[in-house]
């Protein structure tokens, strides 16, 4: 028998990939520098050169075995060691190589961390604009999403909203900062006050509220922000990283959990998150890449390209009278759309070859996320399309 929700989620591609492929289309038909495609977060940048250098020394000095076989279901011992001491120097912990289980990105580092924490019949808990593909983890977990609105604003997060969106039934809240798609950066103080009010309604229950932090973007931000160390706020946070975008290497999915030692019960909930990568498949991340992650644990790929991008895209949308969130990490531009209904913006916009996406996928309405991880050829040369966009909705 077919499953039929399996069979949603496969035949109704998310709005991102749809517009992915249309821009494939368009590319095949018109010419790639014709097509502006602002859809998926897949970084242009180049990888560092670390991370050739590190496959050359893998291809040229293993053994076939050590290449291409198995690793222990949570990566390889020398490689957990490495990002442990990476975060230990960075955030003054004492992490241990068993708090760090290697992932295939955070895609899957969110699963099991969903997986580890929740039963059924109870709740997590998300901030939106939200990362689209949060609804299909955490109906797979077998919960129900509960959608908090940021604040309207400035689409920082609203304490008050969170803390009456809170019930018995929570089991967990998703914070991701820098976010996806606003670029906001949530400060020490708005997460120390969240980590209070979880901490309260804690008090009045047997099972913590776990705090998820999905951070994919922690090391892209603008120079000076500061992107707090969430374990140091909340005893009970689960971080989920990925290299997908800091090392530009999202198609190789390589990431991690970590469940910190000095979380309460965090032997069994360390237990429980190889248990969730067990169950669904996800163990043995990409060895060759594990080890890109040991040699290459405190790199990045060149970051001011992003700077780049988005100084010269924001300085034109403002001119041409654009809103949009001034973003301080991630490699997003959220853009109010010209018109109350942003799938008819977008619609709009392909009219100019412009393929930004649209809001509502991501829990709310009347803006798009432009992804600004392309050359700046792109960007620049999408300019005109955007001026013409926006005098189109004048004349
Ligand atoms: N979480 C957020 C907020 C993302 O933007 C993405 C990817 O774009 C992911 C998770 C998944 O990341 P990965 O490619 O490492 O699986």
């Amino acid at each position: 028998m077919l499953n039929e929700r399996m069979y949603h989620y496969g035949a109704e591609r998310s709005v991102i990939r749809e517009i992915f492929a249309y821009a494939c289309e368009r590319k095949a038909a018109l010419g790639a520098e014709r097509v502006f495609d602002f859809s998926l977060g897949n970084p242009h940048v180049p990888a560092p050169p670390a991370v050739r250098a590190s496959i050359e020394r893998s291809l040229a000095t293993l053994s076939p075995a050590a290449l291409h076989g198995y690793s222990p279901a949570g990566g390889l011992p020398e490689v957990r060691a490495a990002v442990a001491a990476s975060l230990n120097k960075r955030y003054h912990m004492a992490y241990q190589p068993d708090d760090v289980f290697m992932t295939v990105g955070a895609a899957a580092s969110l699963s099991c961390a969903l997986n580890a924490v929740v039963t059924p019949a109870e709740e997590v808990i998300v901030v939106a604009p939200f990362f689209p593909e949060y609804r299909v983890w955490i109906e797979q977990a077998g919960v129900r999403m509960v959608v908090v609105p940021a604040q309207a604003e400035d689409f920082t997060l609203n304490l008050d909203a969170l803390a009456s969106a809170i019930s018995p039934r929570t089991a967990a809240v998703i914070i991701n900062s820098p976010n996806n798609p606003t670029g906001v950066v949530y400060t020490r103080e708005q997460l120390s006050q969240l980590a209070d009010i979880l901490r309260a309604a804690n008090n009045q229950r047997q099972e913590p509220i776990y705090f998820i932090s999905d951070e994919p973007y922690r090391d892209l931000v603008s120079p000076g922000v500061e992107v707090p160390w969430l374990p140091e706020l909340y005893e009970h946070t689960m971080v989920c990283y990925s290299y997908s975008k800091v090392l530009s290497l999202a198609g190789e999915r390589v990431g991690w959990v970590l469940v910190p030692g000095t979380m309460p019960r965090s032997a069994e909930i360390q237990a429980a998150v190889a248990g969730a990568a067990r169950a669904l498949g996800f163990v043995c991340a990409p060895v060759l890449f594990q080890r890109v992650v040991m040699d290459c644990v405190d790199e990045a790929a060149d970051m001011t390209a992003y700077e780049r991008n988005r100084a010269t895209l924001a300085e034109a949308l403002r001119s041409h009278g654009y809103h949009f969130v001034e973003p301080e990490g991630a490699f997003y531009l959220w853009v109010q759309a010209l018109e109350s209904d942003a799938t008819a913006f977008c619609n709009r916009a392909r009219n100019f070859e412009l393929l930004p996406v649209p809001s509502d996928s991501f829990g709310i309405s009347g803006w798009v996320r432009i992804s600004y991880c392309v050359s700046l050829d792109c960007i620049q040369a999408s300019l005109p399309a955007w001026k013409a966009l926006a005098e189109s909705y004048r004349s």
